[in-house]
């Protein structure tokens, strides 16, 4: 296991040049408190700006175009979010599957085209309430990896996935520490089985998914939890730093 917790703010779509002064503060904080590793995923508008106030914590994005730069109107290359500072990005999330109709082989493509341009990947996966009531849970996203994960070995210290059951994004209800337990250990069983146990171990397993101050102790204590992915929480630096302490 990678030894530092990572502790992700995913900004989603919030965030205008007034949110700088979060990310000052959330890097200050960050360069006394190096026991967890610090990054947050700002809107695109704020990814350079960010970067050049950050000195301690990484800068990434939250999504990416497939190919290389071209022809497609309002969407942003891997390399172009890298030229801007960006040092990974997240890929998969439920809400670009929702909201765009990702599918899982479109995320695989998008993150050979992150690889190539030495971006770090969060990959995430989750299921819906309908799929866990249905006890199928650790199928769906099994599959989901199956279908997504990179083929390649190396450089497999730039993947981290994250697990984000959709049912507890934004809405103040965690999964159990029973159930992120069972989640996490199917996963990393999934990812020694496809790249061998100690390529594996080189990877971390994030949990998401309405992590707050108060939780964030309790759940990053959790067997093969390699930190947290951030939405809510993440958008005032005093509760990101809370549970950057907690980590
Ligand atoms: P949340 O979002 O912390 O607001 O639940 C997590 C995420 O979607 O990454």
């Amino acid at each position: 296991m990678a030894e530092r917790p990572y502790i992700v703010g995913n900004w989603k779509m919030n965030g205008t040049r007034a949110m700088l002064s979060e990310a000052r503060a959330i890097d200050r904080a960050a360069q006394r408190y190096m026991k967890a590793e610090v990054a947050v995923a700002p809107p695109y508008t704020l990814i350079h700006a960010v970067h050049r106030e950050a000195e301690q914590i990484g800068v990434g994005a939250q999504d990416c175009h497939a190919g290389a730069e071209g022809p497609h109107t309002g969407d942003i290359a891997a390399s172009m979010l890298a030229d801007a500072g960006a040092k990974f990005v997240i890929l998969g999330h439920s809400e670009r599957r929702g909201d765009h109709g990702e599918s899982n082989e479109l995320i695989n493509a998008k993150i050979d085209s992150a690889l190539e341009a030495g971006l770090r990947i969060i990959l995430c996966c989750g299921e819906s309430l309908d799929i866990r009531d249905a006890g199928k849970a650790e199928d769906f996203v099994l599959d989901q990896l199956r279908a997504s994960l990179p083929h390649i070995k190396d450089p497999i210290e730039r993947l981290t996935i994250a697990y984000e059951p959709i049912w507890a994004i934004g809405t103040g209800r965690t999964a159990t520490i029973e159930d992120i337990k069972a989640m996490h250990a199917a996963i990393r069983k999934l990812l020694d089985e496809t790249y061998g146990e100690e390529a594996s171990s080189k990877v971390r397993i994030l949990y998401g998914g309405s992590v707050k101050p108060e939780n964030a102790g309790e759940i990053l204590s959790t067997p093969e939890v390699g930190g947290a992915l951030v939405g809510g929480a993440s958008l005032s630096a005093e509760s990101f730093l809370g549970i950057v302490v907690a980590a």
